[in-house]
């Protein structure tokens, strides 16, 4: 694994939509690792312990938002953005969304460049706390 390099963990159920993330985040250079259900996520969130987490909310086993709740309580993970990537766009579903634990936001259809301007914020931050660890 190269250090330099940064990763992002998919969580996510839709192929479509898991390809689309994928295929952003390699073209900006992020190695990227994928889960189609929560607890596969939660379990790769440990294995990788990645830059940025891109988590559906609706996934087959658990809700993206208790996977978010799982990591945010554990001291080796709870620094790790994670961003919602959903179909829950409305201001109100944004906010109760960002309430319950998440630190950021995309709303589906993804939009390219919302979405690429997302994950560097999140995970320029995500360097900058390690930096400073
Ligand atoms: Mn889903």
């Amino acid at each position: 694994m190269n250090l330099n390099r940064k990763t992002a963990l998919i969580v996510e159920d839709n192929n479509q939509n898991r390809l689309l993330c994928h295929d952003l985040l390699e073209s900006k250079g992020y190695e990227v690792f994928e889960a189609s259900t929560g607890m596969e996520g939660w379990k790769l969130a440990f294995k990788h312990h990645p830059d940025v987490i891109l988590m559906d909310i609706q996934l087959p086993d658990v809700s993206g938002t208790e996977v978010t709740n799982w990591l945010k309580k554990e001291e080796t993970l709870k620094d790790i953005p994670v961003i919602a990537v959903t179909i829950f766009s409305s201001p109100s579903d944004r906010k109760k969304i960002l309430s319950e634990g998440c630190d950021g936001h995309i709303p589906k259809p993804i939009s390219v460049r919302n979405f690429v301007q997302t994950v560097e914020f999140f995970s320029a931050q995500s360097a900058e706390g390690q930096r400073n660890a």
